[in-house]
């Protein structure tokens, strides 16, 4: 059974080129024109307009949802380009959901395209979410990943949610008021800092957000439609080097903090504070000192007695290096503190700030105390230093 209100898809009606455009629709067993008209019915929020919001969101505009919300808050960076087929070239630059808009429209112009330019925290969630009548969650980051679970747990949205690192991706339903498990079921609590990597640090293949973004516009289009069985309970993960499928059950956590009869987590949280983002690592780095590229700067110019550490990883380091630093992977730092001397001066730096910070805090607790953390990273030495450093 669809999950779209039926007075409203019983008021809802193909117009003449609808007909001819959804035809091949309209000839399937189990979807015909009481799916079609569902789907038009029905209002979709696509969260993030990225590696799989874009596949996502496409192929939903293509199909037919009457409403397609898109939030995001990003521009068109390049290195975007490799998977996140909504934006080209012309749009580097621009906010992602004007591009979102003007190719959703171009594949089909009958759908009702609503763009959200804001922040998606605490304070917008639940307003943004309500009025959708289902959640797919291409968010690359955590605190987006909790806040959105929680916002369809509260609101009783299923939330399609996927998922990609490097060579491997996963998509799955939540929705325990339908049953299945939500992802607080799976993972209570967000890992701490630093301790994972996201997607531009950790590399992924681009055509994978296209597998894992087009099971996910599947999954929502079957609901929306009402037509098979959905992946509720279920997990499929898909290996691209090994090109292999493989399904795993799902199960509901009785003392889950927030779909449980008797939840620890009633409103929605923000996050950011204790994940892993660069953006974020300010905040969370209220304790460490700072230095700005321009002061690095100055005193390498000055040559001042001071030992540039580079934590990053070696793949990073081939692509493009601050002159004069030294190479020790944040996860050998541990190993390697004998070439070290405490009685030196330390400044730290990786591509953002963020696992700098962590390796100041190491240092810090290991009896070094001339560290500080090169705030922005190699990409701010980029920005406002040397512009032939590139980025990725
Ligand atoms: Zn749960």
């Amino acid at each position: 059974m669809s999950l779209v209100d039926p007075s409203r898809v019983a008021v809802t009606e193909l117009g003449f080129g609808e007909v001819t455009r959804y035809a091949r629709h309209l000839s399937l067993p189990g979807f015909g024109l009481e799916g079609q008209k569902s789907l038009k019915a029905s209002r979709v929020l696509c969260i993030g307009a990225g590696g799989l919001g874009s596949p996502a969101s496409l192929y939903l505009a293509a199909a037919g949802v009457g409403t397609l919300g898109v939030i995001d808050f990003d521009v068109v960076d390049e290195t975007n380009l490799q998977r996140q087929i909504l934006h080209g070239s012309a749009d580097v630059g621009r906010k992602k959901t004007d591009s979102a808009r003007e190719r959703l429209l171009d594949a089909n112009p009958n759908v009702s395209i609503e763009v959200h330019d804001v922040r998606f925290d605490s304070s917008t969630a639940m307003d943004i979410v309500k009025s959708y009548d289902l959640v797919l969650d291409g968010t690359d980051n955590f605190p987006t990943r909790y806040l959105s679970n929680d916002v369809c747990v509260f609101l009783k949205k299923p939330l399609v949610y996927g998922a990609i690192s490097r060579f491997e991706g996963q998509c799955t339903v939540f929705a325990p008021h339908l049953g299945g498990p939500c992802y607080r079921c799976l993972f209570p609590e967000p890992p701490l800092a630093g301790t994972v990597a996201n997607c531009s640090e950790a590399g992924v293949l681009g055509v994978l957000p296209g597998i894992i973004g087009v099971l996910q516009a599947t999954e929502a289009i079957k609901l929306l439609a009402g037509a098979g069985d959905s992946l509720l309970g279920r997990l499929v993960h898909f290996d691209a080097l090994k090109a292999k499928f493989r399904e795993f059950q799902l199960q509901r956590d009785p003392d889950c903090p927030v779909c449980s009869a008797s939840p620890k987590i009633t409103a929605p949280v923000d996050y950011e504070v204790f994940c892993s983002s660069a953006k974020n690592s300010k905040s969370m780095n209220a304790n460490i000192p700072e230095i700005t590229v321009e002061d690095l700067k100055a005193r390498l110019d000055r040559k001042e007695n001071l030992v540039l550490v580079d934590v990053r990883e070696p793949f990073e380091w081939d692509i493009t290096r601050i002159p004069g630093a030294v190479l020790i992977p944040l996860g050998e730092l541990p190993s390697r503190l004998s070439e070290l001397n405490p009685a030196d001066d330390f400044v730290i730096q990786c591509k953002s700030g963020g696992r700098s910070a962590n390796a100041v805090q190491f240092l810090q607790q290991h009896g070094y105390s001339k560290v500080s953390n090169l705030a922005g990273g190699i990409l701010a030495w980029s920005d406002r230093i040397d512009p032939s450093v590139p980025r990725y």
